[in-house]
C-alpha cells in the first residue's frame, strides 16, 4: 500500500520551507514595527466557537469544517481561520489583556477547510494573521491596510492591488440584503445553484459569486453603498479619504463581501493577478460585534490574514529574491577505523563553533566520501586518514576548484568558514 498526503494537503519540502521561514520572518519584522505581539492558540477548538463566530450560513461552517467528536463526546473542529480563536483567547484571558487599551496580536499557522482543491486553494493552508482589538477609529482600518501593503512592499512585491468595500452594520445590512434580493429575484432561475441557495440564507454572498454567467447578470446591479446607514457611510468615507491622503492606491469593489459573517463596515482584499481565479493573497476587515457575540463586552476590532501558500506562489512566479538555503561548509570524511573518532570530534567541534558541518557515515574509499561531500553541496571536504591522525593535521579539499591543502588546527579550519 502506497500512502500519499491527503487531497488538498501537501508536503512543504526543505527548499520551500526555507523560503517560507524567510517570508514569515520578514512579515513578523513588519508587524513588530506596528507593535503587534504573537499569540499561539490551539489548532482545534469547540466547533460551536466557529459556528457562532464565522456564521451558520457561511460555506466555511456549512460545508468546509473538519469536525470530529473527541473521546469525551465533545464536538471539536480543526480551526478554519484564526480570528475566532484569538477572540476566544482574548475573552478567556481577560485579566492578562485588561491592562491595555488596544490589543495588537498576530498568529501564524495552518488552517483547515474542506474546499475543492485547485491552484492556490488547499484543504490545509497557512496564514499569518493580525487582530487589533479595542478601537473603532477609521485610522485603525487604514493603519491595518497600510501594514498589509507594507508587508508586500517589504517582500518586493509591486504587482498587488488593494480592493475595499463596506458591508455595513446590523442597522443597514438588512437593507442591503433586501436590495440584493429585490434585484436578483427576477433573474434567480438563471443564476448558479450556489447563488440560488444563498438567496434566502446569505444574500450578501451572492455579490461575490465568481461564476461568469452570474457575473454577467450582476453588471446591471445598482451600487449598494447608498443603503449604508449614516455611521457606516461616514466611516467608509473617512477610510477612503485617509487612504487617499496617505497615498495608498486602492479601488472600491462594490461586490466585495468576504466569506465570513462577522465583518462590519470595512472589508478589504489584497489581490495579485499572478494568482488567477484565487487572486486574494490577503483579506480582512472590521468586526465590531464579534466580541459581544462571543460573550464579551461590545468591543470594536479589525483584523486580516495573509495566505502564505499563495504568497509563496507569487514570489516564486515572479522570481523575487529569496535568500538561498544555506549549504554545509565542511563535509568531514574519516578514512579507516583509526580516523573515525578524530573525524567525529572535528565535526562536533566545528558545530559547537556554529559552523555548518556534516559527516560521512559510510565506511569506504575516499571517492565514496568525496561523492557524498559533492552531493551535500559542501564548500570543503575535510579528509582525515591514518597520516592525518599520526601527524595531527587535516587535509582540506576545496570542492569547487578541487585544490587540496593541509591545515594544522581546528581554529585554522574555522577561520576558513569566516572568509
Ligand atoms: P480568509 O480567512 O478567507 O479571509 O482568507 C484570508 C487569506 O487566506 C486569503 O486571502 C488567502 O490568501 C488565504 N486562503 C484562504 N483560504 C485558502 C485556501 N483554501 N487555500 C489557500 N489559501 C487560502
Amino acid at each position: 500500500m502506497k500512502y500519499s498526503a491527503p487531497r488538498g494537503t501537501r508536503d512543504i519540502l526543505p527548499e520551500e520551507s526555507f523560503a517560507w521561514r524567510f517570508i514569515v520572518q520578514t512579515i513578523i519584522r513588519v508587524l513588530t514595527t506596528y507593535n503587534y505581539e504573537e499569540i499561539q492558540t490551539p489548532i482545534f477548538e469547540s466547533s460551536d466557537l466557529f459556528q457562532r463566530a464565522v456564521g451558520d450560513a457561511t460555506d466555511i461552517v456549512e460545508k468546509e469544517m473538519y469536525t470530529f467528536t473527541d473521546k469525551g463526546d465533545r464536538m471539536m473542529a480543526l480551526r478554519p481561520e484564526g480570528t475566532a480563536s484569538v477572540v476566544r483567547a482574548f475573552l478567556q484571558n481577560g485579566e492578562y489583556f485588561q491592562k491595555k487599551k488596544l490589543i495588537k496580536l498576530f498568529y501564524e499557522g495552518p488552517m483547515f477547510r474542506y474546499e475543492r482543491p485547485q491552484t492556490g486553494r488547499y484543504r490545509q493552508f497557512h496564514q499569518i494573521g493580525v487582530e487589533a482589538i479595542g478601537s473603532s477609529s477609521a485610522l485603525l482600518d487604514v493603519e491595518s491596510m497600510m501594514m498589509g501593503a507594507h508587508i508586500f512592499e517589504e517582500l518586493g512585491l509591486a504587482d498587488v492591488s488593494l480592493a475595499i468595500h463596506s458591508v455595513g452594520c446590523d442597522v443597514c445590512r438588512p437593507v442591503i440584503r433586501e436590495r440584493i434580493k429585490a434585484f436578483t429575484e427576477s433573474i434567480l432561475s438563471s443564476l448558479c445553484p450556489d447563488c440560488q441557495s444563498r438567496f434566502d440564507r446569505n444574500p450578501l454572498r451572492i455579490l461575490d459569486c465568481k461564476n461568469p454567467t452570474c457575473q454577467m447578470f450582476f453588471t446591471g446591479m445598482p451600487n449598494m453603498d447608498s443603503a449604508l446607514c449614516n455611521e457606516c457611510s461616514d466611516h467608509f468615507f473617512t477610510v477612503l479619504s485617509l487612504l487617499e491622503a496617505n497615498k495608498i492606491p486602492h479601488e472600491v469593489d462594490s461586490h466585495l463581501v468576504r466569506g465570513l459573517d462577522y465583518y462590519t463596515k470595512t472589508v478589504f482584499e489584497i489581490r495579485s493577478s499572478i494568482l488567477g481565479a484565487q487572486n486574494a493573497v490577503c483579506g480582512g476587515g472590521r468586526y465590531d460585534n464579534l466580541i459581544a457575540e462571543l460573550g464579551g463586552r461590545k468591543t470594536p476590532a479589525f483584523g486580516f490574514a495573509v495566505g502564505l501558500d499563495r504568497l509563496y506562489m507569487i514570489l516564486k512566479e515572479l522570481r523575487l529574491p529569496i535568500p538561498a538555503k544555506p549549504t554545509v561548509t565542511f563535509f568531514v570524511i574519516g578514512l579507516g577505523a583509526i580516523s573515525k573518532e578524530p573525524a567525529f570530534k572535528c565535526m562536533s567541534t566545528l558545530r559547537k563553533k556554529r559552523i555548518m558541518a556534516d559527516f560521512c557515515f559510510k565506511e569506504g574509499a575516499i571517492n565514496d566520501g568525496l561523492k557524498e561531500a559533492l552531493s551535500s553541496k559542501a564548500v570543503y571536504a575535510i579528509i582525515i586518514g591514518e597520516n592525518e591522525v599520526e601527524n595531527h593535521t587535516y587535509t582540506l579539499k576545496n570542492l569547487k576548484d578541487k585544490k587540496q591543502f593541509i591545515l594544522h588546527s581546528l581554529d585554522e579550519i574555522a577561520a576558513l568558514a569566516e572568509r
